[in-house]
């Protein structure tokens, strides 16, 4: 097999960026569902194999930005890689930074929001094969802002963290 063979194997070994990025990794904007509001937020796949039950992505959210609020069976493993933001699970919502770790049970709404200046980038563990997400309906948003720290949440104005 020649060097050049483009059919072979990628690499074992993909080197480090600048700027949080990796070599051989596309970086694109997030849309995963046309139906779900997010704001400012890019994906890479860094590890996604036929041979592996999971995917490891890295997403990245810019300053004021937001991932979708959803939940579904499936859970995420996270770890917080750059920066820090706030994050909300269930009925909790928690200031977060690097190298802070963040488990998503299913069916439990969540969202990441970039409330500093920085943008927060985070680790995200999941299956490979998972079912869809789900978007709060008009009842579910209104049962979430009944709590004042997850209405403030949203608003995109946590409380600080004490
Ligand atoms: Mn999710």
């Amino acid at each position: 097999m020649s060097e050049h063979d483009t059919s072979k194997s990628p690499s074992a070994f993909r080197t480090a960026e600048p700027d949080y990025r990796w070599q051989g990794v596309e970086c694109r904007p997030y849309k995963e569902d046309d139906r779900a509001l997010f704001k400012a937020v890019t994906r890479q796949v860094l590890f996604s194999d036929q041979n592996l039950a999971g995917e490891l992505r890295y997403f990245e959210v810019a300053p004021g930005g937001f991932s979708t609020l959803e939940r579904h069976a499936h859970v995420h493993g996270v770890m917080i890689f750059r920066g820090a933001g706030h994050c909300l699970v269930g009925d909790e919502v928690r200031a977060v930074g690097e190298r802070d770790l963040v488990s998503i049970p299913p069916m439990t709404w969540h969202q990441f929001r970039a409330t500093g200046a920085s943008p927060l980038g985070f680790l995200c563990l999941v299956d490979a094969v998972r079912d869809r997400p789900q978007l709060p309906t008009a009842d579910d948003l209104a049962a979430l802002e009944a709590d004042p720290a997850i209405a403030a949440f949203l608003r995109g104005a946590p409380a600080p963290a004490g």
